[in-house]
C-alpha cells in the first residue's frame, strides 16, 4: 500500500514523502529543504528514488542539490515550462511517469496561474498540486495569470470528488477565515471550520483534503454560486459576467484586504 507522509518545513510547508508500506525507496514532492528530509529518510531507513517539482518557487526547490549530493541516483522530475536546473525529467499535461520502487504512477496536469509552468502529479485517487489549490484557498498569481489559474482550478476540480488534495501549505484555517467573508452562512463552511481548528489545537496537518470538501467550501472553486456571484459583485461595486470575473475579483479581495 502507498503511504504518503508530511514532513514539516519552514514554518508552514508540507514535504509529501512517498514509499510503500515496508518499502525502502521513498519519493519527496517539493523539497523546500533538505534536512528535514534527510533527517527523516536516515531515521527511517528509506532510500530517496525520485524528486517531484511542482514550480519553481525557493521553498519548493531548495532542497534539491543537496538531496541529489546525498543520493546521486534519484531522478528529478519537473515542469518543462519553468527555469529549474536540476530538473532531469522535465515533464508537461498529459506524460505519465511511473515510480517502480514507490509502486506509484501519475498523469501530469499542466495548472499554470500561480506560476507560468505549474505542475500536478495526479495518481492512486491523489493529486499533489503545489501552491495551485490549497485547503480552502488558492495559490496567489505570481508569474501566471488569473485566467489561467482559475482554468487550472477548474481542470482540479472535474476529477474524481474523492480525490485526496496534498498541497504544499499549511494555511488552512487563514483560508477559512477568508471563505467566511465570501460565504458566511455556508453550512459546510462552518462546520469545517470548526473542524479544522479541532485539527491544529492538537497539532495535526488539516492536509490533505478530499475534492469533494474543497467543491462545497472553497469559494475559489465556487465562482458559479450564486452566493459567491454576489459577494464578488459587492466588492468590485459593479456586474460580473463570467466565473472568470468572480474568480478574478475573489482572488483581488483576499490579497487586497485579507492577506
Ligand atoms: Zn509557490
Ligand atoms: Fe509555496
Amino acid at each position: 500500500m502507498l503511504e504518503i507522509k508530511p514532513i514539516s518545513a519552514f514554518n508552514d510547508n508540507y514535504i509529501w514523502l512517498l514509499r510503500q508500506t515496508g518499502g525502502v525507496s521513498a519519493a519527496v514532492v517539493d523539497p523546500g529543504d533538505a534536512a528535514p528530509v534527510i533527517q527523516h529518510l536516515c531515521r527511517e531507513g528509506l532510500w530517496l528514488e525520485a524528486i517531484l517539482i511542482t514550480h519553481k518557487h525557493g521553498d519548493h526547490v531548495g532542497g534539491v542539490r543537496e538531496l541529489k549530493r546525498a543520493w546521486p541516483e534519484v531522478v528529478v522530475y519537473g515542469p518543462a515550462g519553468e527555469p529549474i536546473p536540476a530538473v532531469e525529467q522535465a515533464l508537461s499535461g498529459g506524460q505519465r511517469i511511473t515510480l517502480n520502487g514507490v509502486g506509484a504512477e501519475f498523469l501530469v496536469l499542466d495548472v499554470p496561474g500561480h506560476t507560468e509552468g505549474h505542475i500536478a502529479y495526479y495518481g492512486q485517487d491523489s493529486l499533489f498540486c503545489g501552491d495551485t489549490l490549497f485547503a480552502a484557498g488558492c495559490g496567489r498569481v505570481f508569474s501566471g495569470t488569473h485566467k489561467q489559474l482559475h482554468h487550472s482550478l477548474q481542470l482540479i476540480a472535474a476529477l474524481p470528488p474523492e480525490t485526496l488534495i496534498y498541497c504544499a501549505h499549511e494555511y488552512t484555517l487563514d483560508n477559512l477565515g477568508f471563505a467566511a467573508w465570501v460565504e458566511p452562512d455556508n453550512p459546510a463552511l462552518v462546520q469545517r471550520r470548526q473542524d479544522a481548528e479541532e485539527m491544529r489545537a492538537k497539532n495535526n496537518p488539516t492536509v490533505p483534503s478530499r475534492l469533494d470538501l474543497e467543491l462545497l467550501t472553497n469559494p475559489f472553486l465556487r465562482s458559479s454560486e450564486p452566493v459567491v456571484i454576489a459577494a464578488a459583485e459587492r466588492y468590485t461595486g459593479g456586474r460580473l459576467q463570467t466565473p472568470d470575473a468572480v474568480f478574478t475579483a475573489i482572488r483581488s479581495w483576499k490579497d487586497r484586504e485579507y492577506d
